[in-house]
């Protein structure tokens, strides 16, 4: 998987098609990602100690990798990003549409 955790991305479909956030979360192996403010769910809290009042709470659930596209900090465009394996056997990410690594 190609994004990462603290990418700004852009989603590309469904119910937030359009909307750009960081990424809080990745989870490299289920292909996921949670990206904040995008896809809330509600769930429903205990009263605890640290929160009293308990009740229901808006989180970010985690959404397929496949439904966003990364946006480039460097040129601000959508992109996808390509892998570059330099000469120490490291790889980095470079941006399609400027070439600069992200
Ligand atoms: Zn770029």
């Amino acid at each position: 998987m190609k994004i990462k955790k603290g990418d700004k991305v852009r989603i590309i479909t469904g119910e937030y098609k359009s909307v750009e956030g960081k990424v809080l979360k990745a989870f490299p192996k289920q292909n996921k990602v949670i990206v904040e403010k995008v896809n809330f769910i509600k769930k429903h809290q205990r009263p605890t100690q640290q929160s009293q009042s308990g009740g229901i709470i808006e989180k970010e659930a985690p959404i397929d990798a496949s439904n966003l596209c990364l946006i480039c900090p460097k040129c601000g465009k959508p992109s996808k990003p390509r892998i570059k394996i330099l000469k120490d056997k490291s790889r980095v990410r470079y941006c399609s549409k400027c070439g600069d690594m992200i």
